[in-house]
């Protein structure tokens, strides 16, 4: 082994999960409470990211089981979910989050089998906050009064909830939970890459006996989401995905009475200062862009350095990509999983080729990769001009992008060069900078030496294209109620 000094990288044993995995050879729609066979009786084929072999069949949902699922969602709206006394559907969320917490091993396990984000991640954030998102909303059901003091609360209706492939169980949970909450019914359209969690999520809704037609989720394409949200029967549209595809939904429901969310893309800017703990800003940058691959809304893809520090932190980052284990998503002791997607592990590295001809420096890990599957190295660039695409584009991969900046003002006046607006964080000492810096950023979310904490107690959501609406807090609750 030679001399090995503190800090030096060196191979673990493998630890990979041993807890047997009920993942199901083919799943169906979860419609009125039943899981059902699609219309079409078509199937596509789920794919595990970390080997690329298909693992289970899901059920393409079509217009007429979006139609057959609204109808439900209306029916129980009306004559159950409405109506119950709101200390009642309290119970059913609170039921809810106790049975995720008893399957949170084998969900974890699913998340990451389906999804590719290493285990200690499905296990440590998404099913903890997953749990907390309903004992949240739970709380909420029957003093909605208080969150709207004189308001009058009443629910919206039928919520018709799009999301995406990166938080697949997490991003249930945030739409479904305050929706329920307030009294509202829902159907969830999970994304293509990404339903299994979402069926084994149905499955505790019935076993929870939540009433038939509380919530549907109709699994399929594109086209399936689209049909979802353009159903005449749906009062309240909530999506979360690309600025495209949300651009596209606005243009839709525009001339209806829907009420809508959008949960967009983001390309976040870390600011780090001279003055800022060092060490403790290399774990936040590295924590802010190779979390979940780099699959995130809010990552750190920007970083912002202040000269002075440049070549030092650098160096300390090129080091540190180094020891990140990439590999086996399901190895306790794996850093960076696998892309989620043929398809998105193609934008990646068309993105990366775009940073590489526009002139600026990749700094690569060497780590080994799999043979199967798709997997993409750590990475950042140095030499980057904010005119670069990887300056201004969503990666949504391991992929930083370094800049540099002066003074705080031109910090700022970086930070703000996006059209993007969710995230944002600061690495400094002093507290007043934190404050002065905070006040003048143009994102949702902004992080002061730390980055991608969440809880079910804070509000989320963006600025600009990143979309609007705020989910979490009781600023979540708001979309879902209408004040009498
Ligand atoms: P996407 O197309 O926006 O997908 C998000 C969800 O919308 C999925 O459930 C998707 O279904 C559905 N969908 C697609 N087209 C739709 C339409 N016309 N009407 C209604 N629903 C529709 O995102 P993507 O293609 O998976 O990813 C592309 C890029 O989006 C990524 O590279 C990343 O930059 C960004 N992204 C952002 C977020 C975020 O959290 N803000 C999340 C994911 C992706 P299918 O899965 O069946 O297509
Ligand atoms: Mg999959």
């Amino acid at each position: 082994m030679g001399d090995l000094k503190f800090g030096d990288a060196f191979d673990y044993a493998a630890a990979p999960e041993t807890t047997p995995v009920p993942l199901q050879k083919q799943y169906e729609l979860f419609l009125d409470g039943e899981f059902v066979a699609p219309s079409s009786g078509k199937y596509f084929w789920s794919v595990n990211p970390s080997n690329g072999k298909r693992h289970a069949r899901i059920a393409r949902g079509e217009e007429k089981d979006v139609d057959a699922a609204v109808r439900s969602a209306r029916k129980a709206y009306e004559k159950v979910w409405g109506p119950m006394a709101p200390a009642e559907r309290g119970k059913y969320l609170y039921r809810i989050a106790r049975l995720i917490q008893e399957k949170a091993r084998e969900l974890a396990i699913l998340e990451t089998m389906d999804g590719g984000k290493p285990i200690k991640e499905s296990r440590d954030v998404d099913l903890p906050l997953v749990a907390a998102h309903f004992f949240y909303y739970a709380g909420w059901a029957d003093k909605l009064e208080y969150a709207f003091p004189g308001g009058r609360p009443e629910p919206v209706g039928v919520a018709s909830q799009v999301i995406p492939w990166n938080f697949p169980l997490l991003m249930a949970a945030w739409k479904i939970a305050p929706a329920l909450a307030c009294g509202n019914t829902v159907v969830l359209k999970p994304a293509e890459t990404t339903s299994v969690t979402a069926m084994h999520l149905a499955q505790i809704f019935q076993d929870a006996g939540l009433p038939p037609g509380v919530v549907n989720i109709v699994t399929g394409a594109g086209e399936t989401g689209a049909a979802l949200i353009d159903h005449p029967g749906v009062d309240k549209v909530a999506f979360t995905g690309s600025t495209a595809v949300g651009k596209a939904i606005a243009e839709s429901v525009a001339d209806t009475t829907k009420r809508l969310t959008l949960e967009l893309g983001g390309k976040a800017a870390n600011i780090v200062f001279e003055d800022a703990a060092i060490e403790q800003a290399v774990e936040g940058v590295i924590n802010g862009i190779y979390f979940n691959q780099g699959h995130v809304c809010c990552a750190g893809s920007r970083l912002l350095l202040q000269e002075s520090i440049h070549d030092d932190f650098i160096a300390r980052l090129d080091r540190r990509i180094e020891t990140l284990r990439v590999g086996d998503p399901l190895d306790k002791n794996t850093d960076i999983g696998a892309i989620n997607s043929r398809e998105q592990l193609g934008r990646i590295t068309k993105l990366i080729g775009s940073g590489i001809e526009e002139g600026a420096e990749l700094h690569e890990s060497s780590a080994k990769l799999p043979e199967d599957g798709f997997w993409c190295r750590p990475s950042f660039f140095t030499g980057v001009s904010a005119s670069h695409r990887i300056a201004r584009e969503e990666i949504f991969g391991p992929v930083l992008s370094v800049l540099t900046f002066r003074t705080p003002a031109e910090a700022v006046a970086r930070a703000n060069d996006t059209c993007y607006g969710l995230s944002a964080g600061i690495w400094t000492d002093k507290g007043s900078k934190i404050f002065q810096v905070a006040d003048q950023i143009r994102a949702g979310v902004i992080w002061a030496n730390t980055f991608n904490k969440f809880d079910p107690t804070s509000p989320f959501g963006g600025f600009k294209e990143s979309g609007f609406g705020r989910e979490g807090g009781l600023q979540g609750l708001r979309p879902y109620v209408q004040l009498g």
